[in-house]
Order: structure tokens, then C-alpha cells, then sequence
């Protein structure tokens, strides 16, 4: 059997909270269980909300846990060309299109259609499906964006995407499902394929406006790059992988074996977020909770 590689992929935009302490001690749990390697990636493609300060603080807490992991760490910010090269590949196959539209207005332009009564479709994670840059502005707005070096991002043609892959099943097996694992690592080999549907995110963005790749493109590329096995990782990102599956079938990329664990939600039942005041590990440290406090606090001692 090839060695499994495991890797736990914070973003430093704030301090590790429980929910990060939960999946970075499964995945390492999960990887010395089964033999295998762990690694640390730190996904800062978002340099104005990413720093090197919190990065070095995320790495402090890992530790305080009792991680370990190879190194040198693999950085994201230091990839940019490796997204690029991906993006210039799709752009040539036509399969990915600038989009003009600003957020300001997508919003009236959803408002405006379900004044009618009826809803405009909205993807997984609650945001409208991207109505195409000619459903909202003129030829001649288009052209003027596009001469005015106007901000873009650079979305997947959903439907061209799904159809190319139709025609590549030969090669892969498709987008058309994954593995996805039981929820711990004690019960690794219970998983089942179950259906992607990538549709359900529309016309997905692969390069923000103020970043020139997205956390889509970049996780599938780099998970490819680090010959990771097995990603493991919260609920929350349980409908993302079909889009991930789509666009590793789009690159030729490796389908890696998922399993998507439950989140430590909050005393009232809300996600922890690195944005609210959730308790981050070095709170919980100044408070004198200690990591093993920790772990059996979430379940996870021996
Ligand atoms: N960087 C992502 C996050 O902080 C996790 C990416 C992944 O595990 O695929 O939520």
C-alpha cells in the first residue's frame, strides 16, 4: 500500500480555535495510525488578510497540541505560478471566462428577479449562482468594462466544464462521485462513493479580483503537488469537494479519498469562526487549559 499522506491546511487569518485543534489532532491521529505522513499547509493566497505574525502563531499552537509535521511548511503565497500556469491551461480550452460583474451588482440584480415571486437558485454555501455578465449589462457596458481594464474574475464555464469531462470519462472516472469515509480515523474503511454535483455551484470563481487564484483551484493543485492521500476535514466543506472532484477531473489530477468530520459548533450551536470572538488556544492556555484538558474535552483522548 502507498504511504498515506494526511495534512491539516489552516489560513492565518486569525488564531487556531477548537474547531482547527479538532481537525489538525484527527489528521495527525489518522496519519500515525495508519503509518503514514503529515503535513502542515498554509493556505495565504488572501495576503491582505493573511500574516506572517498569525502564521507564526498558528505553528506555535500546533505544537502546543503536540503536533509535528514535515517541513519546510508549503506556503501557498509562494505558488502563485503554479495557479496561473493551471488557469492560462483552462482559459486556452475556453472553459473559463472573465466576469465583471461587482457584488453590488449581482445583489440588485437577484433582488430585481425575485421581486416576480420567484427565487433565484442559490449555491451550497447560501450566495446566488453567478447570473452571466450579459444578464445584467449592456453589449456596449460590457465592452466598456473590458477596454477600461475594469477589475474581473476568472469563473468556470459550469456547463462547458461538465460537458468536457462527459467526454473525457474514458480517461478518469468523472466528477460524477467521490469516497467519502466515515467520520473517524477508527473507522476509516466504512466510506462510501457518494454523488458530486458540481452544478450546484454554478459558474464557481477560480480567481478573485483581488487575488489571482481562489481556495478551489488552489487546494486541488496543491493536494496534487503534495501527493496527498486522504483529506480529511470539517463538514463544512462536504459540498466543496464536488467542485474540487470536477476541476481535478478537468486537470488530470488525482482523486484523493475524503472524509468530512463533524464540527465543533459553539454553546449555542453556531460554527466557531475565526472572525468572533471564539475561544482561540491561546486563550484557552492563558486560562490554564491545558492540551490534554483539550482533547478529552472534544472526545479525542485515548
Ligand atoms: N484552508 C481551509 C480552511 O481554513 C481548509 C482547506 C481544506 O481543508 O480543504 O478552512
Amino acid at each position: 500500500m502507498q504511504t498515506p499522506v494526511f495534512r491539516f491546511a489552516p489560513s492565518p487569518n486569525g488564531h487556531l480555535h477548537l474547531g482547527h485543534a479538532f481537525s489538525a489532532m484527527l489528521n495527525f491521529r489518522a496519519a500515525k495510525a495508519l503509518d503514514g505522513r503529515f503535513l502542515v499547509r498554509i493556505e495565504d493566497i488572501d495576503k491582505a488578510r493573511c500574516s506572517p505574525q498569525l502564521e507564526a502563531d498558528m505553528l506555535e499552537d500546533l505544537e502546543w497540541l503536540g503536533l509535528s509535521w514535515e517541513t519546510p511548511v508549503f506556503r501557498q503565497s509562494e505558488h502563485f505560478e503554479t495557479y496561473a500556469s493551471a488557469l492560462r491551461s483552462l482559459e486556452k480550452r475556453g472553459l473559463i471566462y472573465r466576469a465583471y460583474l461587482t457584488r453590488g451588482e449581482i445583489k440588485r440584480f437577484v433582488a430585481t428577479y425575485e421581486a416576480s415571486g420567484e427565487k433565484w437558485p442559490r449555491d451550497p454555501d447560501g450566495a446566488p449562482l453567478y447570473p452571466g455578465d450579459d444578464a445584467v449589462l449592456s453589449p456596449e457596458e460590457e465592452n466598456a468594462r473590458k477596454d477600461s481594464d475594469a477589475a474581473y474574475a476568472l469563473r468556470l464555464n459550469m456547463g462547458l466544464a461538465l460537458q468536457e469531462v462527459g467526454s473525457n470519462l474514458s480517461w478518469w472516472e468523472g466528477p460524477s462521485e467521490w469516497f467519502d469515509g466515515a467520520e473517524t480515523a477508527d473507522s476509516w474503511y466504512q466510506g462510501q462513493r457518494v454523488l458530486a454535483e458540481p452544478a450546484d455551484w454554478g459558474d464557481v470563481i477560480l480567481a478573485r479580483k483581488d487575488v489571482p487564484t481562489s481556495y478551489h483551484l488552489s487546494v486541488v493543485l496543491d493536494d496534487a503537488r503534495q501527493d496527498v492521500s486522504d483529506v480529511l476535514r470539517g463538514r463544512d466543506l462536504y459540498h466543496a469537494t464536488s467542485v474540487h472532484r470536477l476541476l481535478q477531473s478537468l486537470l488530470r489530477l488525482p482523486e484523493p479519498r475524503y472524509r468530512h468530520h463533524r464540527l465543533v459548533l459553539g454553546e449555542d450551536g453556531r460554527k466557531l469562526s475565526k472572525s468572533r470572538s471564539d475561544a482561540s488556544l491561546r486563550e484557552l492556555d492563558a486560562e490554564g487549559v491545558s492540551s490534554e484538558d483539550l482533547f478529552r474535552g472534544l472526545a479525542l483522548s485515548k
